[in-house]
């Protein structure tokens, strides 16, 4: 039985979390690998560093031992000590060395936000030494974590990041010992540090769950699973005990903030289990996400909402009888590697959603299109996108009627909808303004509220 046990930042972020951390892993039944997030603050502080050139580097190397240095005068001494600081030392050298590494290259970001990872797991490493557990300290390079794709933007490429652990994990396990190794991001094919997006160690935890074949994930975070709703929005949000994959990954994708986005795939070819747990509280069960679940007869089981969406419209005459022109449109969209959230045509538009972000790129690249007569493009900003997610959705006579009535009692417009892609979602578009009122109604309605 092989457990990936994934720490957030807050998890790993003092030192009295970390040792609650040590605790749930030396709690933790089988062979157990451990992958963490930088502790809390230290991803930002290192974007800040890369954004800001002109910063005095001194300083912030300063900063940056400091914080860890710290946390482990509070946790370790005498020869304890001394085994940190040698680990600790060497994986300085690293830092500076990216830190003041090119900066015309284009992974240089990369390479600097890599850093975190590299000292809290660390720091946790001998932590569990000191209550006798023997763990070593892995970057994401010792394991063979393997990623491809564009800056800041990574994915891993999980038939090598599989041959990699098999080669460098593995015989750990047989051998006793429990790896700690650095979330967030895989090694190019360049032998380049490459991050899989703010956030991703939950990603590249169920990449290291792929790659072994664990029998489960945990991502111990701080919060206690996934929620009926964004609890700042509605207070009474209720804690969802068990999902399916498809429930889980599209909530992650349309805006739960409890997961990166792309947990769930790499866990899902493999059906591995994942339990989202809060490390705060380890007695409370959390979120159960996985193949089978008995099907319930609950309308809705949760509902987000993804904000700073933007609308393009791209009119032109009689579009749908011109498919290389939507093909041609779609190769402009990729080009500016922008991600769409939803589709939506018609006989002489082509409408899609985009994050706010991503519009002025892709008009540029929209604009560039030539050999068609594109009439009109128009952009409608400050649209959300709610997504609500129930079991078998379409599978129920009538759900979007009584969806879409709750939305008329909020009072709001719908924009843009998306039905039927998805067995288990059902999204639309509807201005910013009224995402609160929509939530709180359907919230209300069809879930109900914790007393
Ligand atoms: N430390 C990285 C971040 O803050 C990755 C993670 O936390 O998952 O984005
Ligand atoms: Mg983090």
């Amino acid at each position: 039985m092989i457990t990936v046990l994934k720490f957030g930042g807050t998890s790993v972020g003092s030192p009295e979390a970390l040792k609650r951390v040590a605790s749930i892993i030396a709690g933790t039944e089988g062979d157990r690998i451990v992958v963490a997030s930088a502790m809390s603050g230290v991803t930002n502080f290192l974007v800040s560093l890369v954004d800001n050139p002109s910063q005095d580097i001194e300083e912030a190397k300063e900063k940056f031992v400091n914080k860890h240095l710290s946390t482990a005068s509070q946790l370790f001494e005498g020869e304890a000590m001394d085994a940190f600081m040698s680990e600790f030392n060497a994986r300085m050298k690293v830092f500076e060395k990216a830190v003041l590494s090119d900066r015309e290259d284009p992974f240089y970001r990369d390479g600097v936000l890599s850093q975190g990872e590299r000292f809290s797991t660390l720091l946790l490493t001998h932590v569990l030494k000191g209550i006798g557990i023997d763990a070593k300290a892995l970057t994401s390079e010792d394991a063979g974590i393997v990623a491809e794709g564009h800056p800041l933007n990574g994915s891993a490429n999980l038939v090598k990041s599989e041959a990699g652990m098999t080669m460098n994990v593995r015989p750990l396990l047989s051998m006793g010992i429990l790896p700690v190794i650095t979330g967030y991001y895989g090694v190019n094919s360049d032998g380049k540090p490459l991050t899989f997006g703010r956030g991703g160690s939950d990603y590249a935890a169920a990449v290291v769950a792929n790659a072994v074949n664990a029998d489960m994930l945990e991502i111990w975070t701080d919060v206690d699973g996934f929620m009926s709703a964004d609890p700042r929005i509605i207070p009474g949000a209720i804690k969802i005990d068990e999902m399916n994959f498809g429930e889980a990954a599209e909530l992650a994708y349309f805006g739960a903030k409890v997961l990166h986005p792309r947990t769930i795939e790499p866990v899902r070819v493999k059906h591995i289990p994942l339990k989202v747990r809060n490390s705060f509280k380890p007695e409370e069960p959390g979120t159960l996400i996985h193949h089978l679940r008995k099907p319930r007869n609950d309308l809705l089981r949760s509902v987000a909402a993804k904000t700073d969406l933007s609308i393009i419209t791209i009119s032109s005459a009689e579009m749908a009888y011109r498919p290389a022109m939507v093909s041609k449109i779609l190769d402009r969209i990729a080009a500016a590697d922008t991600i769409i959230y939803s589709i939506s045509t018609s006989l002489s538009t082509f409408a899609f959603l985009v994050s706010s972000n991503d519009v002025k790129n892709t008009l540029k690249q929209l604009n560039g299109i030539e050999g068609y007569d594109i009439e009109r493009i128009d952009v409608k900003n400050n649209v959300a996108l709610i997504c609500a997610v129930g079991d078998n959705l379409l599978g129920k006579r009538g759900v979007s009627g009584d969806v879409f009535s709750a939305v008329k009692e909020a009072n709001a417009n719908v924009e843009m909808i998306s039905e039927g892609a998805s067995e288990v979602s059902l999204n639309f578009v509807v201005p910013m303004g009224q995402v609160i009122d929509v939530v709180k109604i359907l919230h209300k309605k069809y879930i109900g509220e914790r007393r």
